[in-house]
């Protein structure tokens, strides 16, 4: 939880000192890599990507590094709570620079995650959870299509 407020800490500073400390606050090596994808995600904007879609991104810099390579990053990321998954289907995760609290509509088709804040959905009842559980998070992703005209 403490880690949650290490990206605000830091956002005054400048450059690349700004994800060094980001990183180094988390407790990751700042290596070249590292510090790629947290100048693309740690810079304080709300954003859902993927690690097929960051690696584009990363590629449009001029910067080669491999899918899977982005997708390690990304975990470790994860890990230390500099971001947070969300889990859609399968195989598919969304990484989400929002650590925050909150829930997602998600449309299949273009594959799109749209922020729904915490407040926003209140509910009634949980079932009871089994013996020797607490529950974590709760995590709601409702599912959206656009609408046939
Ligand atoms: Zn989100």
């Amino acid at each position: 939880m403490a880690m949650k407020t290490a990206s605000k800490q830091f956002r005054q500073l400048d450059g690349e000192t700004n994800f060094t400390a980001q990183l180094r606050q988390a407790g990751l090596r700042p290596t070249r890599q590292r510090l790629a994808i947290a100048q693309l995600l740690l810079d304080g904007r709300h954003r859902h990507v993927t690690a097929d879609s960051l690696a584009r991104e990363i590629q449009n810099t001029g910067m080669h590094m491999a899918v899977g390579t982005v997708y390690n990053t990304l975990n470790q990321f994860t890990d230390a709570g500099l971001l947070r998954r969300v889990t859609l289907h399968n195989e598919n995760s969304m990484f989400d620079t929002n650590t925050q609290n909150h829930h997602h509509f998600y449309d299949d088709e273009t594959n799109q995650l749209y922020d729904v804040p915490a407040e926003e959905i209140m509910l009634a009842t949980l079932p009871e959870v089994p013996s020797g559980y607490d529950i974590q998070d709760v995590d709601i992703v409702i599912h959206i299509t656009p609408k046939t005209q």
